[in-house]
């Protein structure tokens, strides 16, 4: 059996990880990793493969810096031409990238199964580039992989029980990841205390969703919200390159710590030390979860609404008033963290088994 893999954004190479490390058990699957590109960046890409020990990309298509048009054609164009020499049994797609969308429509049009891990999810606003991926890439899937009941619920909802897929809760892969890489984050510590930083005395944040950063008002709103922070206590922001240069472009300086964007396991030592966690990442509101963080949602939807509903993740939208009011209402003695919420972090296991069924019935 042969699976093509697609990867380019920062969590899916997260993801990839988890399902590659429980591949390692299985010789009768053969697993070729396409990488798109699309994260480019030296802390986002090459220190990624070498952290999380993912076999190297057998192809590197190297598409990154345009528009969703150019970038997503270019990689279906680029896909397609690759599935048609390695003809795979399955093309597995993470997430909700435009490299998510190429991925499957390449493979869908060439007849390969197409296995979504991470379907279902919605924020149910439709001017999110990744609410379009998403629902475009679940629709064309043979195989949907859903890290939650909630996202079961809402392929429902979309009438998927009448379409010729298969949908299953997995539980979420990444929740495999975070557990596999928190005690190998251990040792990293001094990411914190190399900056001064004293163990749930510091905030962190990151910002890099296209509905904040390419929206000067909501932008300019956060930015203040955690400069207020910051006065209050110390607020580390590893800045994505994009929203560094928009900043640089509209002349905005922070006060808070900007620094580079940090590999994996830097990220996780820095989550489980901090006080409390502000993104606008889908990733990064799990984490503060699975690290027993508070997490102050800067978006106006999410995708894990599980969290909301369980009083982990408040969502303030970019508005500066509310993200401080947020802020201030934290209360850690009425918090349980206790809940699992995604699965039993054997997600890549339970799918690599269901994929093994499914290629039989096909044999
Ligand atoms: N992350 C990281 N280094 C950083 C910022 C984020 O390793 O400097 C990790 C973060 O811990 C999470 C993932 O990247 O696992 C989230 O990626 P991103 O915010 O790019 O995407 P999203 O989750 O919004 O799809």
């Amino acid at each position: 059996m042969k699976l093509v893999t697609i990867v380019g954004a920062r969590p899916q190479f997260i993801k990839a990880s988890a399902l590659s490390r429980a591949l390692a058990s299985y010789p009768d699957i053969e697993e070729v990793i396409i990488h798109t590109g699309q994260h480019f960046d030296e802390n986002m890409s090459a220190v990624f493969f070498e952290e999380m020990d993912i076999p190297a990309p057998k192809y590197n298509l190297d598409i990154h810096s345009l528009g969703h048009g150019a970038m997503t054609g270019r990689m279906l164009e680029e896909i397609e031409k690759i599935l048609v020499v390695e003809r795979p049994d399955f093309v597995v797609v993470y997430g909700d990238t435009n490299s998510t969308l190429a991925g499957a429509l390449a493979a869908k049009k060439l007849h390969i199964q197409v296995v979504h891990i991470e379907a279902g999810l919605r924020s149910f606003n439709m001017d999110m580039p990744e609410e379009v991926n998403r629902i475009l890439t679940d629709r064309i899937s043979d195989i949907l992989f859903c890290p939650t009941m909630t996202a079961v619920q809402n392929l429902k909802m979309e009438g998927f029980e009448a379409f010729d897929s298969k949908v299953y809760n997995s539980g979420d892969i990444m929740y495999d990841a975070a557990l596999f890489f928190k005690d190998k984050a251990a040792n990293k510590a001094s990411i914190y205390s190399g900056m001064d930083l004293k163990e749930n005395e510091f905030i962190l944040a990151t910002i890099h969703r296209q509905e904040n950063t390419d929206n000067q008002a909501r932008l300019r709103s956060i930015i203040n919200a955690l400069n207020s922070i910051h006065r209050s206590k110390p607020v580390i922001v590893p800045l994505h390159p994009r929203t560094q240069s928009i900043l640089k472009k509209l002349n905005i300086q922070p006060e808070f710590r900007v620094i580079e964007p940090v590999g994996y396991l830097d990220m996780i030592a820095l989550t489980s030390h901090a006080y409390l966690v502000l993104t606008d990442s889908g990733g990064l509101q799990k984490e503060a979860y699975f690290f027993g963080k508070y997490c102050i949602t800067l978006r106006d939807q999410t995708e894990w609404v599980e969290l909301v509903n369980h009083g982990l993740n408040q969502l303030t939208g970019a508005d500066e008033d509310k993200i401080w009011e947020a802020y201030q209402s934290v209360d850690y003695s009425v918090l349980n963290f206790d809940v699992q919420l995604y699965g039993d972090g054997q997600a890549a296991q339970f799918i690599i088994e269901k994929l093994r069924a499914q290629h039989k019935v096909i044999e």
